[in-house]
């Protein structure tokens, strides 16, 4: 089956019955809160770490123990909601979500059901639709079952428990491309926000896909949800093979090809996804409020503390510096990567950086000079550097000297350009009797010029500025000659 994409819409055409189908997607995305400890106890966060090795009483399900939530999770859920436009609410408990599972020792998940902390809010994508949310809920990870180490099922606990809000979209998406473009906006906004670091290689942002197929204006198909996928690229190679599937098994007629609400997974090396098994419904998690946490309630002035923590979103950002400080829109996108940066060039910017010089010397010379060039650096120290670039006092090549002596030994730009002597010369006389020494002998180049060719005066500049030794701007010098050419 090799369904036609129908130009500049997000329907299918399918070549053999000529019918028109269009997909209908959701999100679920769970994503690892950025803090040091898990949610109901002390245990560290931490990647990589040995198994079994960052476990206590309460995460591996000891009689007796205790949940005790993390007031940091509570804050950084609270504010993804508000990075996301939703509503916060004042009143909000937790609920046990039971399941078997050799990683889950306690049988239940403790997870929200009924009163999540956020609901509605959105991303709005670039073509104006907007993405609704349904909700923002906050539940802990399980362990992780690791099944191919021989004859056994290894269980490494330190997972369980890590705070995770869980973000589930209206079935607003339609096209393989929304999607990721919906994940990248909220992985973005979340970064910057504070709210999670989104490394999607650690496993701090796993996405869930519901997808169905239907003819256009009919009503939802049966939906399939595929599990944990952990790159957008997955994402969308997942959505793509779904939508073929499922509307050859619609055209077939078969029965042995009905398709089931159920979870599959996607097969990365083969790319197709898999029947996992049939989805459970709500009902069968047996969901109950959490005896063990109190209801909680959010003071208008917790939420109003988060709220200023906020920061300016990205995409505003970038329109921000686009129309203040007229930066190329590419440039825009790269200096929004991280809020750490964006933070850096801002405040470079302020102490004094022409913003659009400032932005390319930071894209091209700084980030590429080392991998920890920033932790290195001061915004203040760029700052003066770029500023003594734009005023055609430093060259570009000393530029670059000067940073990798401020990077190796933190010392000052201006005092590595006074110590090594790299200020150009801006005296016009100095340059002047620069360029007289270059022209003496040569009156084949300077008949050449005054008869019209002017290029050829290109060959007079490497002299000129081998006598400044570097310290002339090699147009000034340019210039220089032509007119002295000119009045000779
Ligand atoms: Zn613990």
């Amino acid at each position: 089956m090799n369904l036609v994409r129908q130009a500049n819409t997000t329907t299918w055409l399918s070549p053999h019955t000529g019918q028109v189908w269009e997909l209908v997607i959701g999100l679920e995305v769970h994503c690892q809160l950025a803090t040091r400890s898990k949610l109901f106890c002390g245990c560290a966060v931490e990647f990589g770490a040995a198994p079994n090795t960052r476990v206590c009483a309460v995460c591996s399900a000891q009689p007796g123990s205790l949940p005790v939530l993390n007031g940091e999770a509570l804050r950084l859920a609270v504010r993804a909601g508000l990075a996301l436009g939703c509503s916060i609410a004042a009143r909000t408990h937790f609920d046990r979500k039971h399941y078997f599972y050799c990683d889950l020792p306690k049988g239940y998940q403790i997870s929200q059901a009924t009163r999540p902390f956020c609901t509605g809010g959105g991303v709005r994508l670039r073509s104006g639709k907007l993405v609704r949310l349904q909700r923002i809920h906050l539940e802990e990870d399980a362990g992780k079952a690791i099944h191919d180490r021989g004859p056994w099922t290894l269980v490494d606990l330190n997972r369980a428990g890590v705070p995770l809000i869980e973000s589930v979209t209206e079935a607003d998406l339609s096209a393989p491309e929304e999607a990721v473009e919906y994940l990248t906006a909220l992985k973005e906004m979340l970064q910057h926000a504070g709210v999670s670091a989104c490394d999607m290689e650690k496993g701090e942002l796993r996405c869930d896909v519901n997808v169905s197929v239907r003819k256009p204006g009919a009503g939802y198909g049966t939906k399939v949800e595929i599990k944990n996928l952990n790159s957008f690229r997955f994402v969308a190679a997942a959505i793509e093979y779904e939508l073929q599937r499922q509307v050859a098994a619609l055209e077939s007629g078969d029965p042995a090809q009905r398709l089931v609400q159920e979870t599959r997974l996607w097969d990365t090396e083969q790319g197709v996804t898999r029947s996992m098994r049939t989805k459970e419904g709500a009902a069968d998690y047996r969901y109950m409020p959490e005896p063990d946490l109190p209801e909680l309630q959010l003071p208008a002035s917790f939420v109003e503390r988060e709220r200023s923590m906020l920061g300016e979103p990205p995409a505003e950002r970038r329109a921000r510096w686009q129309q203040q400080w007229h930066l190329a829109a590419k440039d825009a996108e790269a200096l929004t990567h991280t809020r750490e940066l964006a933070d850096w060039f801002e405040a470079a910017v302020r102490a004094g950086a022409p913003p659009k010089e400032c932005a390319s010397f930071l894209l091209n010379e700084v980030l590429t000079a080392q991998p920890d060039s920033l932790s290195l650096l001061l915004p203040r120290q760029v700052a003066a550097l770029v500023t003594m670039v734009a005023a055609g006092e430093v060259s570009h090549a000393s530029a670059r000297s000067v940073l990798r002596v401020t990077l190796a030994e933190g010392t000052e730009p201006e005092v590595v350009v006074q110590q090594q002597g790299l200020r150009m010369v801006l005296d016009t006389r100095q340059i002047e009797a620069w360029c007289r020494q270059a022209l003496v002998g040569r009156e084949a180049i300077i008949a050449d010029v005054k008869a019209g060719k002017v290029a050829a005066v290109n060959a007079l500049l490497g002299p000129a500025l081998k006598l400044a030794a570097g310290k002339a701007n090699a147009a000034v010098v340019r210039e220089t000659l032509l007119r002295l050419i000119a009045e000779s």
